[in-house]
């Protein structure tokens, strides 16, 4: 699954007009979504989290764990599928990371998560869609 991710360079005004806003909000303006607002919170089948914008696979069902915060929560993504960036939104500065193709905000990344990893990967569930195992993942969104 490691294959090198070609970035999509779309404008934000772009991603304004083809995705509905609640989901331009997060994934373009780094909004977060209310804690235990998402679906995805409970969906426990295997699978594959793609980005709701371009549609790059981020994380597998394997990843996922409940982590009792209110939003979806992964051990890891898929390799070289995600970007990090440092982010001061808040007073201490914390691990922001995106989508790697498209550039789409998904949430933070902290290192209080589960073994092997130890990490907790902390992600709004309006900035990803889920395929079932089975079904064809949807091409990748230009
Ligand atoms: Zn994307």
């Amino acid at each position: 699954m490691a294959q090198p991710v070609e970035k999509l360079n779309k404008p934000r005004t772009e991603w304004r007009d083809a995705l509905p806003s609640e989901r331009y909000q997060i994934l373009f303006e780094e909004a977060t979504e209310r804690p235990h607002s998402s679906p995805l919170n409970g969906e426990k089948r295997a699978g594959t989290y793609i980005c709701a914008a371009c549609h790059l696979p981020l994380f597998t069902g394997e990843a996922k764990f409940e982590s009792g915060t209110g939003w979806p929560s992964f051990m890891g993504p898929l390799p070289e599928h995600v970007g990090t960036k440092r982010d001061f939104k808040l007073i201490w500065p914390r691990t922001e990371y995106h989508c790697a193709r498209c550039g789409g905000h998904q949430g933070h990344v902290f290192s209080d998560g589960p073994e092997p990893t130890g990490q907790r990967w902390c992600n709004n569930g309006l900035a990803l869609l889920f395929v079932p195992e089975g079904e064809p993942l949807p091409a990748l969104r230009d």
